[in-house]
């Protein structure tokens, strides 16, 4: 019996001794900031939400001089490609951004989309050795092995496609892969999570066809922005899993009626989708929710005070003077960190991503993760934390791969007619 437990011990010894060990338990804090650089260029990151399309079109950068090749080295915003380079960025979804103003006219909202995709199209063609353009995972792997930065395209706001339903191929054909059925408020698809209205309690019947259709033709469902009667309806309806391209757990920021409850995050992960952490500190940290609640309430009551309102021009050095005495607070990287770690808990590794809304949050970023440089400061981060290079490998893309995959998988089965 004695020699039984003897080698009931020695397999234990064995299996622990041969069990891989996080890089957290075996690399000192330097070696695991060099190894979160390394993983950072290994493999493909993907970010489900980058705002650069709208900065452009507004010209914002391309007037500094003159041509959209400046955004090879900016130095402004959160994106250029020597950044992106240097962060290990390899597929930032261009987001094609409708404001809610633009929806109401007919037309409108899908000439502005048509613009902005003709300009992430002009920005491959202008620099066809940085950039190039991708409509699928293949696509994506096969410009990061000949050195380019992939620029695959999401419609934020479904209103482009009208009350017509054959452009959700026509945007297909446009190189669009995802749409976020709504951005900030109702349209004519679906009920969105700042709108009070509640105009459908969810989906439209034309919403469900739209959802529908863009299963059938291959893009991808984004909830993000949605209202949560409509979550849940798209939750049902889909045939392929949902993402959520830029959203925050409202697990750390209560009152945010964009960030996803705990019962959503599970849900969404119950259906295999994945939820693209966002970046912006107002979405992440209660703290700063309340620090700017507090700041607008003074700032109102001073331009009150000064008889003046926000769009006066003399409001602007008002405004400019009363920023600088109240800087916004802000929040950093292990916050984001603590995100990914709430997704982890509630619905696994397999259902977190990256969506960092840069160049969408006026400046309103964490601490450690300025720009599209800063990718290995996050998974740095999360090998501290103890996640593997596997776990890496899944947020930093594989996660998205998964569904981008079965999306197309799903509409070339339901092209065929099959109807399981
Ligand atoms: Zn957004």
């Amino acid at each position: 019996m004695r020699s039984v437990s003897a080698l009931l011990c020695l397999l234990l010894l064995l299996q622990w001794s041969c069990a891989p060990k996080k890089p957290a338990d075996r690399m000192t804090d330097e070696q695991l900031k060099a190894y979160a650089g390394e993983l950072a260029q290994k493999y493909i990151i993907a970010d489900g939400h980058i705002d650069l399309p709208s900065v452009l079109l507004e010209k914002k950068w391309v007037a500094v001089s003159g041509s959209a090749d400046t955004l090879l080295h900016t130095g402004k915003g959160e994106f250029d490609y020597e950044r992106a380079v240097k962060g290990g960025l390899d597929a930032p979804f261009m987001s094609i951004y409708i404001p809610a103003a633009n929806q109401k006219l007919a037309d409108q909202g899908k000439n502005l989309a048509d613009s902005l995709i003709n300009m992430v199209i002009s920005i491959a063609d202008q620099s066809p050795d940085q950039f190039a353009l991708a409509n699928t995972p293949a696509q994506v792997e096969a410009n990061t092995k000949a050195g380019k930065i992939s620029l695959p395209m999401g419609m934020e706001n479904g209103a482009p496609v009208g009350n017509d339903i054959r452009n959700v191929k026509y945007f297909f054909d446009r190189g669009i892969r995802y749409i976020t059925l709504s951005h900030g408020r109702d349209n004519q698809i679906c009920d969105s999570s700042t709108d009070t209205t509640h105009t459908w309690n969810g989906l439209s019947p034309f919403g469900r066809e739209v959802v529908s259709e863009m299963n059938r033709v291959g893009i991808m469902v984004d909830i993000s922005h949605v209202d949560d009667s409509t979550f849940y309806q798209v939750m049902e309806l889909s045939k392929a899993p949902a993402i959520a391209s830029h959203s925050a757990c409202k697990h750390f920021a209560p009152t945010v009626k964009r960030d996803m409850a705990d019962e959503m995050i599970k849900k969404l992960g119950e259906k295999d989708g994945v939820v693209m952490i966002n970046f912006y500190t107002a979405f992440l940290d209660s703290v700063v929710v309340n620090s700017n609640k507090r700041n607008k309430e003074k700032l109102t009551a001073l331009l009150k005070e000064k008889n003046l309102k926000e769009e006066d021009s003399l409001a602007i050095p008002v405004i400019a003077q009363f920023k600088k005495e109240h800087p916004a607070a802000t929040t950093d990287v292990e916050m984001v960190a603590n995100h990914i770690d709430r997704v982890v808990k509630l619905a696994g590794i397999n259902h977190v991503g990256i969506g960092s809304d840069y160049d969408g949050v006026d400046g309103a970023v964490p601490v450690g993760l300025e720009d599209v440089s800063t990718y290995p400061n996050l998974i740095y981060t999360l090998l501290k934390r103890g996640y593997t290079e596997e776990d890496v490998e899944k947020i930093c893309y594989k996660n998205l791969w998964r569904v981008w995959n079965k999306t197309a998988e799903v509409a070339a089965r339901l092209q065929a007619g099959s109807h399981d």
